[in-house]
């Protein structure tokens, strides 16, 4: 479906002059494979030169670009012998002086036929003896004379100047785009076209061009901010605000039972979330809201309440996890009470058995299943639900815009309420969600003791032992975590730090016992849940895992967790892992081991864990110190990558493409009106579909 104007681009690389097959190798592995990559893909660093200086007065180190004329016609014989190497020497001169272009062991033969005219020459000067010399400069064409050089961030069998090259020829494709901006906008930001930011991006003058505020930047982010949005806001089909939802008559009947058998009261925070929740649900207006809470403040209750509510009225709910674990998880906790609500729970995920499967979905139908927890294999299209008014989607931010949406379009008219596991800063939960109301629950259960966290070097590790046995004769439980790179495209770097991981493992268990178990994403479900399930009920009491573990798992009574290169985690994702811990009443333990060497940026950042137990404060300094694509994940695809905009830079053009957006969409869900015909283009350019 990609706008004819738009075609070019979406062709691949291999199609441009200058990409045979091993360029276009080294151009997959920057991530360049199409016309679009490379146009997209900015300079981070450029080099300076003198442009014309005047040669009489260049200083020896200067790096210039000058038109000369190549004096020397006796060329051929103008050659020393000297500390064993050739040396040619052709003297140059224009109005404002002299110099040599020198040639180590090399006879500049290209240059034959070229003595008497012009050619411009770059590079670093330096003084022999008095005389002005320039060893083996580059030749420019006048096209390509530009005092500055863009410097792009490169890969082996890749150097600057193909790249230049390449992206150059990308750009030749480049068709004129029309405006699709309003005029006001432009206006307000003077920005200049897209067209016009795109290729003066590519060639930078001076260190301030990479100044994420100017126009000419700002132009970009602005451009894949707005198709960001739109994208978002039409997927969602009109303004959350003016689609009517569904108004629902609850009693608190199954709320007073629940709240009644918990071992514990609601904290303050959870209870005015759940207020709010309620008060969406009442009115007649479709629910958007995000339960934003740090690790452990208790989300999953209220999400319960939520659904509740829904089942009190005879309607149904469904709770979406990013993993089968997780979606266990609930489950499991759900059922355990099911009975005494008299409710009907069900689980759907991708190893449900087909006529397990077709009897749930009939059971779903006649509405003998009040509350289903599941994976993305709720998205399937068979699933049908009678009366579905509630959808809630938990730890959100592992799911990608689409999967989001194409559940919510099933039922357009239920509510939504989405957990995020990440305190996600707001600018970036504009970004993430568009517009969206927000519950946070700030306080974390009052018995909580703020989890104790020590850094050292990995070569310390030996003095844990005792540490560890004291925990476990307490009979709490420990985490040790290992690095592993999921989905990571380099499958030797997976096998390897599943190696280690597996290593590790049988190491705990010669010193530990069979009370040690492990747990990776290269296992079978069944066997992962069955794992974790023995973790719970305390058949194991280390569990040696992978990241797998991150989100949500809950295990009341593990009190240690030990992260494994804690330097290659972002932050948010550490302050998760530590999350696991810290869940009960009890004092716990965070110990983040290193590795040598390490950066100072990784000593500063393990700093910012071991000091704080804040995950607002921590994911505002990781989207700081690494942006929002490590925040989110890699994962996270269309918000983590970013090309142009940075969430923390630009939050004020962020406020205004989500208003324009909104503004737009209003008025025009479907994008049919003629004004609004080439932001057609801006949303293909930035690779969505409209
Ligand atoms: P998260 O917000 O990280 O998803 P959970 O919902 O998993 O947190 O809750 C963490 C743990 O705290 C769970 O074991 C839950 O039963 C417990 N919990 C929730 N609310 C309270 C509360 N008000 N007082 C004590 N414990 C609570
Ligand atoms: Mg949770």
């Amino acid at each position: 479906m990609t706008h004819k104007l738009l075609e070019t681009l979406y062709q691949s690389a291999k199609t441009l002059t200058g990409v045979g097959p091993k360029s276009y190798e080294a151009l997959q592995r920057i991530g360049c494979t199409r016309i679009i990559d490379l146009i997209f893909y900015l300079p981070y660093n450029l080099n300076q030169y003198q442009y014309m200086p005047d040669l009489s007065k260049v200083i020896t180190g200067s790096n210039i670009v000058t038109k000369v004329i190549l004096d020397d016609t006796n060329f051929a014989k103008n050659y020393h012998y000297r500390n064993r190497s050739n040396i040619f020497k052709i003297a140059c001169s224009n109005d404002t002086g002299m110099i040599y272009i020198i040639y180590f062991n090399f006879f500049p033969k290209f240059l034959e036929s070229k003595m008497g005219g012009e050619v411009i020459i770059r590079g670093k000067v330096e003084k022999y003896m008095g005389e002005l010399t320039m060893a083996h400069p580059e030749i420019l064409s006048e096209a390509n004379a530009f005092a500055s050089e863009p410097l792009y961030h490169l890969t082996y069998a890749l150097v600057n100047k193909q790249l230049i090259d390449i992206i150059t020829n990308a750009l030749k494709t480049l068709p004129k785009l029309p405006e699709w901006l309003p005029k006001d906008i432009i206006e307000q930001y003077s920005f200049p076209s897209f067209n016009d930011a795109i290729i003066n991006s590519h060639h930078p003058k001076e260190i301030k061009d990479f100044d994420p505020q100017t126009n000419i930047r700002k132009r970009l982010a602005f451009d894949e901010l707005l198709a960001n949005q739109l994208a978002i806001m039409l997927a969602r089909g009109e303004d959350a605000r003016t689609r009517p939802g569904i108004a629902i008559e609850y009693s608190n009947i199954l709320m007073d039972k629940l709240l009644a058998k918990l071992p514990f009261a609601l904290t303050d925070c959870q209870k005015k979330a759940i207020e709010e929740i309620a008060k969406d649900q009442r009115s007649n207006l479709k629910m958007r809201r995000l339960i934003q809470g740090d690790v452990g403040s208790g989300k999953t209750i209220v999400a319960l309440i939520a659904m509740l509510n829904v089942v009190s009225c005879g309607m149904q709910a469904c709770m979406m996890a990013p993993t089968d674990l997780l979606a266990t998880q609930h489950y499991n906790f759900i059922q355990s009470i099911a009975d005494d609500l008299g409710i009907g729970v069900a689980i759907i995920t991708g190893k449900i058995k087909a006529k397990q499967r077709k009897i749930l979905l009939e059971q779903l139908q006649n509405k003998e299943i009040d509350i289903v927890i599941g994976t993305h294999a709720l998205f399937q299209e068979n699933v049908v639900f009678a009366n579905l008014g509630l959808i809630v989607i938990d730890e959100q931010h592992r799911f990608g815009v689409e999967q989001r949406t194409s559940l919510a379009n099933k039922n357009p008219h239920s509510d939504i309420l989405i957990m995020s596991a990440t305190p996600i800063p707001r600018t970036l939960t504009m970004a993430l969600y568009g517009d969206i109301s927000i519950s946070v629950i700030k306080e974390k259960p009052a018995q909580r003791l703020p989890i104790i966290t020590s850094v050292m070097p990995n070569s310390k590790e030996g003095e844990l032992t005792q540490s560890m046995h004291k925990i476990i004769d307490k009979g709490e439980k420990i985490y040790w975590i290992c690095p592993l790179i999921e989905e990571n495209t380099d499958a030797d770097l997976e096998k390897k730090s599943l190696k280690a991981a597996i290593t590790r493992y049988n190491e705990l268990r010669a010193n530990f016992g069979d009370v040690v178990g492990l747990v990776h994403g290269q296992m079978a479900n069944d066997e992962k849940n069955q794992v974790m399930e023995d973790f719970a009920s305390g058949n194991l009491k280390i569990l040696v895992a992978t990241t797998v573990i991150e989100v949500g798992i809950d295990v009341k009574d593990a009190t240690l967790i030990i992260i494994e290169h804690a330097e290659r985690f972002g932050l948010s994702q550490l302050h998760q892992l530590r999350g696991r811990v810290g869940r009960s009443n009890k004092q716990s333990y965070c110990i983040l081991l290193y590795h040598y060497p390490i950066s100072e940026i990784a000593k500063a950042r393990l700093g910012v864990i071991r000091s704080s137990n804040d995950g607002f404060y921590i994911a505002e300094e990781d989207l700081k110190l690494r942006g929002a694509g490590e925040l989110l994940g890699k994962k996270q695809s269309g918000v983590a990558d970013f090309k142009f905009a940075d969430i923390f830079m630009h939050q004020e053009l962020l406020a205004s493409a989500v208003k324009l957006a909104r503004f737009i969409v209003l008025e025009d869900p479907k994008l049919q009106r003629t004004e609004h015909q080439n932001l057609k283009l801006l949303l293909g350019a930035f690779g969505y579909q409209h």
